[in-house]
């Protein structure tokens, strides 16, 4: 597995392949991601992957700093499953790249209200890495959907010529997503936590036959007697992200909830 640093570099590995598969990460791996690496290992080519904490994308006031960071750990990890390049930039990678603006509908919506910086940051660094890698393919969790459906508008729009697939959600054992923010919780949050996914999941399995209006205020009703701060309990079109109130083919529940200073999110799309 080759580890490369700067941009020269990379550019110099890039000139031997002709199809590259790409995963971007901001590391502190687990088997979320490495799930995302194994389908890039399906399609032909190379699998590239990026461990890079992108700055744009945090407020001030959010926790840039302490991110959990874990290069080492990342390394070996990525080794044991044979990914072929991993890309570490220098935390400078971030300066002077172009400022893009998120698709304005979809970034406004769920995270974008209380993260109004947050698509633009995330669409701004992967141009920056789509423009040097002009991969064949990306891959993308759903379980940030809405990163997922921004990402691929974005690719619709742009004279990239890159494939965008969107890889399930990968769960701990109890149902909670499994997220690098995971490893902020103290042990009795990450008890409670797992109550996240119980409700999302009854509450989304409950969408066809009861009112939507009546299940998210019981829902975020649940939630607030665990402690959990409510940011939203959305339930909306999968493909507009708008607002819904009678279930339709394909509702996504989606839910972002911040408990002890932690922010999660989650989501369940109802077929
Ligand atoms: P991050 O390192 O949090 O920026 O995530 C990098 C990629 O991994 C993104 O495409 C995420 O959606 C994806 N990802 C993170 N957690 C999970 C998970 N639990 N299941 C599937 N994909 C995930």
């Amino acid at each position: 597995m080759q580890i490369i640093r700067s941009v020269k570099d990379l550019e110099a590995v890039l000139q031997q392949y002709e199809e590259i598969n790409f995963v971007p990460t901001m590391g502190n791996l687990h088997a979320g991601h490495l799930s995302l690496v194994s389908e890039a290992k399906k399609y032909d080519g190379i699998t590239l992957v990026s461990i890079f904490i992108n700055p744009l994308q945090f407020a001030p006031n959010e926790d840039l700093d302490i991110y959990p960071r874990t290069e080492k750990q990342d390394l070996k990890e990525l080794e044991k499953i044979n990914c072929d390049v991993v890309f570490c930039p220098e935390p400078n990678f971030a300066e002077g790249v172009k400022k893009l603006h998120a698709n304005s509908d979809l970034s406004k919506k769920l995270c974008g209200i209380s993260r109004p910086h947050f698509f633009h940051g995330v669409i701004s660094i992967l141009n920056h890495f789509f423009q040097l890698i002009k991969p064949k393919n990306v891959f993308f969790g759903l379980k940030d959907y809405q990163q997922y459906l921004i990402v691929k508008d974005f690719l619709t729009q742009s004279t990239l010529k890159t494939s965008i697939h969107g890889i399930p959600i990968v769960r701990e054992p109890d149902g909670l997503a499994m997220s690098s923010r995971n490893n902020l919780l103290t042990p009795d949050q990450r008890l409670i936590a797992s109550k996240l996914s119980v409700i999302l999941k009854d509450t989304a399995l409950q969408a066809k036959i009861k009112n939507l209006e009546h299940l998210r205020v019981e829902g975020i009703k649940k939630l607030e007697e665990l402690n959990f701060k409510v940011d939203y309990f959305s339930f909306c079109n999968s493909s507009t992200l708008e607002e819904i109130d009678d279930f339709e083919e394909n509702t996504l529940l989606a839910i972002a909830v911040n408990l002890g200073g932690v922010r999660l999110i989650d989501n369940y799309l109802i077929q």
